[in-house]
């Protein structure tokens, strides 16, 4: 039976099935592509045997582990739809997410059974299962005993193959609904463009929960009969120990500024890689420079979303430019346009940046209106973020819609004024934000990780005052050790205008 997702694996099994799939990581090291469709299609005949019918959501609350992406596989190929949750999330944020999700399974860990059995009965869920980082648990037996030859549950490319909440920083947290086609499109389209083979062996040191690990990686190199360093979680040390055994990584901004910490990074230890992409969160240009002066390597820097999988990227070939994350992909459309009037914006012009192309999902789960609020009547869906494209057609991005600060009436990108903050000596990088103000609306507040010998607040606002129009100007520049980030690398804005919420009260300016 076709089953459009996973057709697209199978297709590079022909090849050679012996393949490894995983190298060097413990457990996962002895699977090849043959074990990868005998465990996938286990797990699809265990999910069938529960009960589980085309369409229906298999939840997993899971460490990641090579059984997680068998799981991942085998519910595709059962027709239903996969539904990862961050393993950071808590029983009150896990009920939420199987009450609005209805689940037919809840898999997690056997280390959090007592606290989310009761969870997944009250939210109704039929069946619930474990399974743990070593790769054991009640649904690996399930699996075992319904191991046999699997046929595919026909699914065609509009049918769902994921949901993925998005991380909802402020608001209720959305499912974004992915078809496979979705993702089958953006798994070719990046396997071209990367020009990813058979031969790669991928760093995947990303967690599987969220689109980057799960469907930016994992889906390439399964598109193209690949092999992964599978690691539990980035260390930078153990990557730079591996990186001689790979010819690619992807990872978050976070990855390349602590290997850069790394002594021993150098050219000659990145000399059989071919390929650093970064994405998930912006990548200084600095780091950028500091990479290429290192290893003699480009980072490739890309843009993505949950909702959108990925829509940009730096060449492979050509100039790839620190800053920017590229042109539109192959079958995108990008486009730029005044967010209140909807206009059509040109080159250099800063607006809100809308997509449209086979990667963009169906919609959120149960949330038509929302739904509705974010899609023109052209298909085009409203990102949230704002940016330009420049005359190459390279995308910059500079900042989400929420993190806008309006000042006195005047819009303020916080991206302006972090590339001057992070440009002074001795600063390692800052976060620019709205805080409450009872005369601007807003005031423009700078929060800076610095090193030792840096600028202090006064000569900062200083060198600002002399570069940037008065009302950009930050009211106060304040130091903190490090700036809070979640598990993808984001810098969390929503918190850091949490913390200084009172920075303006009456008393304190
Ligand atoms: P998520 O849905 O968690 O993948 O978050 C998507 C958001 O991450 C996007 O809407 C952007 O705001 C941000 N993002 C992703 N890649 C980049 C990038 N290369 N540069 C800047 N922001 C990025």
């Amino acid at each position: 039976m076709s089953n459009h997702l996973f057709d697209l694996v199978r297709a590079n099994l022909a090849a050679d099935p012996t393949t490894k799939i995983f190298v060097e990581t413990g457990e996962g090291a002895r699977f090849t592509y043959a074990d990868l469709m005998a465990r996938s299609g286990a797990y699809a005949a265990a999910l069938v045997g529960l009960g589980v019918r085309p369409g229906d959501r298999v939840a997993v609350q899971a460490e990641k582990s090579p059984e997680f992406l068998f799981l991942y596989l085998g519910t595709v190929r059962a027709g239903a739809v996969f539904l990862p949750l961050n393993t950071a999330y808590t029983a009150h944020e896990v009920a939420y997410f199987l009450g609005d999700s209805e689940p037919a399974v809840f898999v997690c860990d056997p280390g959090k059974r007592e606290a989310l059995e009761p969870v997944a009965q009250g939210a109704g869920v039929a069946a619930f299962h474990t399974l743990d980082a070593s790769g054991r648990g009640s649904l690996v037996e399930a699996a075992d005993a319904a191991a046999g030859d699997f046929s595919d549950v026909a699914r065609g490319p509009d049918d769902l193959a994921a949901i993925l909440y998005t991380s909802g920083t402020t608001g209720r947290s959305k499912g974004a609904m992915l078809t496979h086609e979705n993702l089958a499109s953006n798994a070719r389209t990046l396997a071209v463009s990367w020009r990813f083979t058979a031969d790669d062996v991928l760093i995947h040191a990303l967690p599987v929960f969220h689109t980057h690990g799960l469907f930016v990686a994992t889906n390439t190199v399964l598109a193209t009969g690949g092999t992964m360093l599978f690691l539990a979680k980035f260390d930078a040390r153990q990557v730079l120990g591996l990186m001689p055994r790979a010819t690619a990584m992807m990872g978050v901004p976070t990855f390349y500024t602590r290997l850069l910490r790394e002594p021993g990074l150098d050219a000659a230890i990145a000399k059989t890689i071919r390929l650093f992409v970064s994405g998930s969160a912006p990548l200084l240009a600095e780091t950028h420079r500091d990479w290429q002066a290192r290893t003699g390597h480009a980072i490739l820097e890309r843009y993505g979303m949950t909702e959108t999988n990925m829509n940009t990227s730096n060449p492979y070939a050509g100039a790839r430019v620190a800053g920017t994350v590229g042109p539109a992909l192959p079958g995108v459309a990008v486009r730029v346009v005044d967010p209140e009037t909807g206009a059509h914006l040109g080159t250099d012009a800063v607006g809100m940046i809308e997509v449209k192309g086979p990667n963009v999902f169906r919609g959120y789960w149960r949330m038509p209106e929302k739904t509705a609020a974010e899609f023109k009547a052209d298909g085009f869906f409203i990102t949230g973020d704002l940016g330009k494209i420049d005359a190459d057609g390279y995308v910059h991005i500079v900042g989400r819609g929420k993190d806008l600060i309006i000042t006195g009436g005047y819009n303020v990108y916080p991206k302006e004024v972090e590339n001057e903050i992070d440009a002074l000596p001795g600063v390692v990088e800052s976060a620019v934000i709205g805080v409450p103000h009872a005369d601007f609306g807003e005031g423009v507040t700078a929060v800076v990780v610095a090193r030792e010998g840096a600028p202090d607040e006064a000569a900062i606002l200083r060198t600002l005052e002399a570069r940037l129009a008065r009302y950009k100007c930050p009211k106060r520049v304040l130091f903190v050790e490090d700036l809070p980030r979640n598990a993808m690398g984001k810098v969390q804005k929503n918190v850091l205008r949490e913390t200084h919420a009172g920075l303006y009260q009456v008393g304190k300016a």
